[in-house]
């Protein structure tokens, strides 16, 4: 006689007083092990798990920590993809991070017992890192350290920017929306392709609170153009404000054409802003550097609290700063020799010759930074086919379709990373094996 399983089904309460549930619950809460409690005893009504097996499965689908998102490998040859969180950061900043979310000194000198300079530490990190800029601000993200210098310098004035430098950053927002936003008028100057010196003169008057030059930073114009250098704005008699958006520091020589802070700030910009988790590595901040009397006045500005970074960022961003060099800066080294090696490595390890290849490919920066640059490098190729399931798994794996293959490129990976990768890759094609043919 066959027992209905209803009447074996265990009491919620007997499963949640489970030890290893007990440790769960103090680590993720109650709601998130109830409803995998809920979840797993519907099962076992349903006689697809059985009554002992409860507790294992609430396990196996409990998330590693309390949030929904879920690590992913990002795997697509875009070392620092917006949609994937742009930066990965250090393990140095990690461990800043952990340190960082209890009570901190962040505001607080501990020597004399009174208030002091917030983020003090990654204010100097940042000041040390671009010698050529007198003082420095750490805002909410690049959009931010924008929008406070249009507030607090043209507030009701004019900036005057070339009409080709007017770009939009992604997700629909764009720059010039946020710069009226913030109480600008904007003077748009030149064609979209040319813009001359002369065309900036003829456009400065008494009301101009700056002069912007933007960094196209997710697109190329080639052809016939022309732009205005950072030195040639400089001899203008008014502020120049240069968004160079990626955040690079220093000149980096894989990035000839990428604009940085320092070499910014030297041919006479009076202000840099910057994104800090594009090619900087670090956090979602925003980077001011420049002037002395024009940074004090925007972090005075009351719309600066409105774009004040927590704790976090700027553990996060002192530690990227002060630290070993970033996964992004990382990536950006990696040859394509060591990459195919790694490509072959991780195709061995798969072990199944036949569907797995190791293949040169084609990176890019990514995430606004170094538009037309190729990097070659390596991938896994498999078929697409995989997609969907490698998306599905644990950790997430996110690559690039192509022809009808999936590229799984390495060049935004951590060589700690290709066992799990690997792992990923025998799993999909074993799952598909397993199934029973149509
Ligand atoms: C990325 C970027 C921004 C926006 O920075 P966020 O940190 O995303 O707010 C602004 N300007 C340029 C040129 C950029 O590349």
């Amino acid at each position: 006689m066959a027992t209905d399983p209803r009447r074996s089904v265990p009491r919620v309460d007997h499963v949640l007083a489970d030890n290893a549930l007990e440790s769960q619950r103090r680590l993720l809460g109650d709601p998130l092990v109830k409803a995998a409690v809920a979840d797993a005893l519907e099962q076992c009504r349903q006689g697809t798990i059985q009554p002992q097996d409860v507790v294992a499965a609430v396990l196996a689908s409990l998330p590693a920590d309390a949030t929904g998102q879920r690590r992913v490998l990002n795997a697509t040859g875009v070392i620092v993809h917006t949609n994937l969180g742009r930066a990965p950061l250090s393990a140095a900043a990690t461990q800043a991070l952990i340190t960082a979310a209890g009570t901190t000194d962040v505001e607080f000198d501990l020597a004399t017992g009174r208030r002091s300079t917030r983020g003090r530490g990654a204010l100097d990190a940042l000041a040390a890192a671009v010698p050529a800029a007198e003082r420095v601000l750490v805002v909410n993200n690049g959009a931010a350290a924008l929008s406070l210098a249009g507030h607090t310098l043209a507030f009701r004035r004019e900036v005057v920017v070339a009409r080709g430098e007017l770009v939009e950053i992604g997700d629909g927002f764009r720059l010039p929306e946020l710069l009226t936003a913030s109480g600008v008028t904007l003077v748009e100057v030149g064609t979209t392709n040319r813009v001359r010196l002369g065309d900036y003169q003829e456009a400065i008057r008494d009301g101009t609170g700056f002069v912007l030059k933007v960094n196209p930073s997710n697109f190329v114009v080639t052809g016939f153009t022309s732009s205005v250098s950072v030195r040639e704005l400089a001899t203008l008699p008014a502020p120049l404000v240069v968004d160079i958006g990626s955040g690079l520091l220093q000149p980096h020589p894989r990035l000839p054409d990428e604009p940085d802070a320092e070499t910014t700030l030297r041919d006479g910009a009076s202000l840099v802003t910057a994104s800090a988790d594009k090619l900087l590595g670090g956090p979602q901040a925003g980077l001011v550097m420049g002037r002395a009397d024009l940074v004090e006045r925007l972090r005075r500005h009351p719309t600066a609290r409105a774009f004040r970074v927590d704790k976090l960022t700027l553990a996060a961003l002192e530690a990227t700063l002060r630290g070993p060099r970033s996964p992004v800066a990382r990536a950006l080294d990696r040859t394509a020799g060591e990459l195919l090696a790694r490509a072959r490595a991780v195709a061995d390890l798969v072990g199944s010759p036949a569907e797995v290849e190791a293949v040169t490919s084609t990176a890019v920066v990514g995430g606004g930074g170094a538009p037309g640059v190729e990097l070659t490098s390596a991938a896994v190729s498999i078929d697409e086919r995989y997609t969907e399931a490698l998306r599905a798994g644990s950790p997430a794996v996110v690559g690039h379709v192509r022809n009808g293959r999936i590229l799984l490129d390495l060049i935004a990976l951590e060589p700690a990373d290709d066992r799990q990768l690997a792992d990923a890759i025998a799993h999909v094609i074993g799952m598909q094996a397993s199934e029973p043919r149509t």
